[in-house]
């Protein structure tokens, strides 16, 4: 069975990912939009977390109130675009970890390198979401998540803003068992590997780099 794939349909999320897309969005404004879909991308991403119940007082009265249960969260993004989601990620889960994975792409052949990577110990016991905007050729989610299984991750999910079709081809060949959580699927990608339409380079418009 493929990866399934999750589009974050929420109209406000499509929204904010109409204004990324706009080649006059500021960097300021493109900075801010990604964190806010970031963070409804988050509330479909951790819908299915397990729930447990607690015995708790209210100044009123005891009661069994839920609580989270199981594995706690680890968000790796990839860098250096990944960046961008991971900080409202954490306003809404305080208490993940964070680990960092560099990817660049080498320009001739795009193979995805490795230059950095730094996790948690416990990572392996941990739900992980890999964050990167731009799932294009998928080498370098497909590199980031071999990774993350080579030292023992299980349980991860995938969440990227913009998907291509050869992207997610390439993460259901290699990954069925990831999710792929995503606001678009779009047309193709150019011959610099850009998603087209896209919304550019997000590391860059993310930065303020170019
Ligand atoms: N990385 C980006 O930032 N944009 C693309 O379109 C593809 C890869």
């Amino acid at each position: 069975m493929p990866s399934s794939v999750h589009i974050v349909d929420h109209p406000l999320a499509q929204h904010k990912l109409t204004l990324m897309r706009r080649r006059s969005t500021t960097t300021g404004e493109f900075r801010q939009l990604m964190r806010e879909i970031a963070m409804l991308m988050l509330y479909d991403i951790t819908r299915d977390l397990p729930l447990t119940y607690q015995e708790i007082e209210t100044p009123l009265a005891p009661m069994k109130a839920p609580v989270l249960a199981g594995k706690k969260l680890c968000f790796v993004p990839i860098l250096r675009a990944g960046l961008g989601l991971v900080d409202s990620m954490l306003d809404l889960v305080p208490a993940a970890r964070v680990g960092h994975i560099g990817m660049y792409r080498n320009p001739a052949t795009l193979d995805a390198i490795e230059y950095y990577m730094k996790v948690p110990e416990d990572i392996a016991s941990r739900l992980v979401v890999v964050a990167d905007p731009m799932l294009a050729t998928g080498h370098s989610a497909c590199a980031a998540l071999r990774r993350l299984k080579d030292i023992g991750v299980e349980n991860m999910k995938f969440a990227c803003l913009v998907a291509s079709p050869t992207g997610v081809a390439a993460m259901q060949a290699e990954h069925r068992d990831v999710p792929i959580y995503t606001v678009a699927i779009d047309e193709r990608l150019d011959e610099h590997a850009y998603i087209v339409p896209g919304l550019g380079d997000a590391g860059d418009r993310l930065f303020g780099t170019k």
